[in-house]
């Protein structure tokens, strides 16, 4: 039972329901993926801007004749009482000249307005978080909803670690679905590659080298980082937003949860007790079933990854520390 002594999700009056608050970029862009997906009958969309939410609702009802049958439309607060999840990707990104803390101070407002309309209709679902900045927005969720931790789950590294993935796939010239390689702690500049983790048919990177004799230098392996790590500012300058992989990336968690896959997702949950770190929210590699996240993987790491997962907390604990002042 969670804090709010209330439901669970077998209680659910719409145990496949998906709605999206924020029918922007990526909300609209993860109702399409979704859409495309088959996992769910009903998705609704809610904005504070109504019409938008309209005009995004029709646009893609007229894509369902071409795919499995969904129910699509732009609806209220009162729509999410009983859906499994609820993705909130409201509010915006950082505008030239912002600072992180100031798109905060922005988004966290936004929060406020949702997250109490969602939980007090919705007790019973999930809340996966999208909006930046993640981390800390998925901690404020856990606060606002009063939910337990782990029903309150951010998009987190998940995108950051399938370009990662992809990066090293290019690199070795093997599928991504076979390296297996994680993105840790914040969404954002801190970031941490776990180079000691990374697999590929069972073999750490440089077993796998010495195996084919393909070689992965410290140079390849910083530009590598580099590109994940700041991947999303290359394309905002190019196109202005960032949104199908981080589409994908929400609809692969709400695959896990939907159809109680327990995969293993870097996504943002409260993490306590990892290398001195406590009650800050961040990306681990997680268990995510019906349930939300599962359970939390403390993968041993090496002095340096540990150190700078430690900054990248410390990073997102003194966010948090603003967000509460
Ligand atoms: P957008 O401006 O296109 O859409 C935001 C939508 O939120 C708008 O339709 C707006 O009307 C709505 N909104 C604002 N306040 C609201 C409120 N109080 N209630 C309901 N709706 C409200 O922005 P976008 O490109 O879709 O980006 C949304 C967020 O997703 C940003 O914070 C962005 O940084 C983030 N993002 C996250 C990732 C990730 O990996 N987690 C990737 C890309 C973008």
């Amino acid at each position: 039972m969670d804090r709010t002594g209330r439901g669970k999700y077998w209680a659910m009056s719409h145990p496949h329901r998906v709605a999206i608050v924020g029918a922007g970029h990526v909300g609209a862009t993860c109702a399409y993926a979704l859409l495309l997906s088959g996992l769910t009958p009903e998705i609704v969309l809610i904005d504070k801007n109504h019409r938008r939410a309209e005009g995004e609702a029709m646009d893609l009802i007229h894509a369902v004749p071409f795919y499995d049958p969904v129910r699509i439309w732009a609806g209220g607060y009162d729509d999410v009482a009983g859906a499994a999840v609820v993705v909130i990707a409201a509010g915006g990104n950082q505008a030239p000249g912002e600072t992180r803390l100031q798109l905060l101070a922005r988004n966290a407002a936004v929060f406020r307005d949702v997250v109490p309309r969602v939980v007090q209709r919705n007790p019973g679902g999930l809340l996966l978080v999208a909006t930046n900045p993640v981390d800390v927005l998925t901690y404020a969720s856990v606060r606002l909803s009063e939910l337990s931790p782990s029903r309150v789950i951010g998009s987190g590294t998940i995108l950051d670690t399938a370009r990662f993935r992809a990066l090293l796939s290019r690199h070795f010239g093997v599928e991504a679905r076979s390296v297996h390689a994680y993105i840790v702690g914040e969404h954002g500049d801190s970031e941490v590659p776990v180079w000691s983790l990374a697999t590929i048919g069972g073999m750490h990177l440089a077993e796998y080298q010495a195996a084919t004799g393909q070689t992965l230098d410290g140079e390849v392996k910083a530009e590598i980082f580099e590109k994940t790590r700041r991947a999303a500012y290359h394309i905002i300058e190019r196109k202005g937003a960032t949104y199908y992989a981080v589409a994908a990336g929400v609809v692969r968690i709400l695959r896990a949860i939907l159809r109680d896959e327990s995969t293993v997702l870097t996504v943002s949950s409260l993490v306590s007790r990892y290398y001195g770190i406590d009650g800050v929210c961040l990306s681990l590699p997680c268990i995510v079933n019906r349930s939300g996240v599962a359970r939390v993987l403390h993968p041993p790491l090496e002095g340096g990854e540990i150190e700078a997962l430690q900054r990248s907390a410390a990073v997102l604990r003194e966010a948090q520390h603003a967000l509460d002042a």
